[in-house]
């Protein structure tokens, strides 16, 4: 035999290789509740070993930053201590405070005030008054959060935080790490609709579904079809209250500290940054179209799907040949140009 023909014969079987490996893999799946909320991780591998760490994972994020953990960071930083925190938590509050910067403040996880004011962590939902309003926002501010170089964090002013619009993002990415390191190529990591998915879905683009932004239809407005990337939405059709026959969503405007209301009602980003794309569906969602539109003028990384109050679907260039409309939703499909 000819040595091109014994290179082509080794070549082809460590393409007949791969694809075995890569494509052969059986399904396992992990279902959690944690955060609130329902956790789905699929995963196309040779054993479900991985999925043990991503559960520790959850645990241990949740145990970092959740309000309602006692001794999490967060609670013990509102409670007014000063906390020596891990690198992972200096890292996320560098984070928030850059989306904060990205959205003018309209991502602000100082938030939390006014989040609290209006009930939305009890769950027993009241309009405020104006005085407690502004009591409230007048605690609100990055500038509020003091870190120092040995990681010691404080918050000042009154001010109190709240990871919640960046928490399941920042989570998403850890879990595609730790399953990437384990050697996983395909996955979907749902995030009570927080989505990352690794690789393909068995050599196939996933086809992730944006629901139909309202509180009483159900169903998809669209769908896209992705690869290793993130597809997070913000909106206030799930969460929210009605009093004196208006409705008030959970995404707060930090500057009025009121539910933020300015058209859109959907917004969902995708980009590779699960992290980035959960504090931009919030921010961009509190920012409105027109600031929304600039700031994807002006930031990489990222695309976006718009939805606003008359059903008009706006999608950025980048997702054009990628997004379906569904059309029984709406007709009205915009592409958004740079
Ligand atoms: P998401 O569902 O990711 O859009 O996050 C919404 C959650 O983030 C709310 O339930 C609040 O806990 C918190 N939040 C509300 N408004 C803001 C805001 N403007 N910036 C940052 N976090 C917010
Ligand atoms: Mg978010």
């Amino acid at each position: 035999m000819r040595a091109s023909s014994k290179k082509l014969i080794i070549v082809l079987i460590c393409l007949a290789c791969l694809i075995l490996t890569g494509c052969a893999g059986k399904e396992y799946r992990a279902t959690v509740f944690a955060m609130d909320t329902v956790m789905q991780i699929t995963v196309y591998a040779k054993d479900d070993s991985s999925l043990a760490l991503c559960r520790a994972k959850i645990n241990d994020v949740e145990k970092m930053l959740s309000t309602t953990y006692e001794d999490s960071i967060t609670s013990r930083l509102n409670r007014g201590e000063t906390v020596t925190a891990q690198e992972e938590f200096i890292d996320l509050l560098s984070d928030c405070r850059k989306y904060s910067g990205l959205t003018g403040g309209a991502f602000d996880i100082t938030s939390y005030p006014v989040v609290r004011l209006w009930g939305f962590t009890t769950g027993e939902h009241r309009v405020p008054d104006q005085q407690e309003i502004d009591e409230a926002v007048g605690r609100i501010g990055m500038d509020n959060i003091a870190e120092n170089v040995s990681g010691e964090v404080s918050l000042m002013n009154g001010a109190e935080i709240d990871f919640g619009a960046v928490t399941k993002g920042y989570l998403g990415d850890r879990i595609r790490d730790i399953l990437t390191e384990q050697g996983v190529s395909s996955a979907l990591i749902d995030l009570g609709g927080n989505i990352t998915v690794i690789g393909k879905n068995r050599g196939k683009d996933w086809v992730i579904g944006i629901e139909i932004p309202s509180r009483d239809e159900s169903g998809l407005a669209g769908t896209v079809a992705v690869s290793d990337t993130s597809v997070v939405t913000s909106g206030s059709y799930r969460r929210y209250f009605e009093e004196g026959g208006r409705v008030y969503g959970h995404i707060m405007d930090p500057k009025t500290g009121y539910p933020a209301e300015n058209g859109l009602i959907s917004v969902t980003i995708v980009s590779p940054d699960t992290e980035m794309a959960d504090a931009l569906s919030t921010g961009l969602y509190v920012a409105g179209l027109e600031e929304a539109v600039s700031i994807w003028k002006e930031t990489p990384g990222f695309e976006a799907v718009f939805i606003t109050d008359d059903g008009t679907v706006y999608v950025t260039e980048g997702l054009a040949s990628c997004f379906t409309i569904n059309k029984d939703y709406s007709q009205k499909l915009v592409i958004i140009e740079k």
